[in-house]
């Protein structure tokens, strides 16, 4: 899974936007080094009268990107268990024992 940046930009931040293709970098450092991470992709759209550009970025370093998403894939899988956790209490409505 790729970090996803979206942010709205009118017609004033379109140099700023230039500026950060051509250089390839992107404004977003990385969670875990701190380095300025790399777009990978601009996917620019339009939403009413604002422009949308969404910037996916990943750490220069490989390894780094590859914690991070396992960090980010971590998170979201305990928080799935914890919701289905939560769930499986209140319908049984009487604690469920846990291994930990
Ligand atoms: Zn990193």
């Amino acid at each position: 899974m790729e970090t996803t940046d979206q942010e709205v930009v009118d017609s004033r931040d379109v140099a700023i936007e230039i500026d950060i293709n051509m250089s390839s970098t992107s404004t977003t450092v990385c969670v875990r080094c701190g380095k300025q991470r790399i777009v990978l992709s601009v996917t620019k759209g339009m939403a009413g009268n604002s422009a949308i550009t969404t910037t996916e970025t990943i750490c220069p370093d490989q390894d780094c990107q590859k914690k991070v998403d396992g960090m980010l894939g971590l998170e979201q899988e305990k928080r799935h268990q914890s919701f289905l956790l939560r769930e499986k209490k209140m319908s049984a409505r009487k604690p469920v024992k846990t291994s930990n």
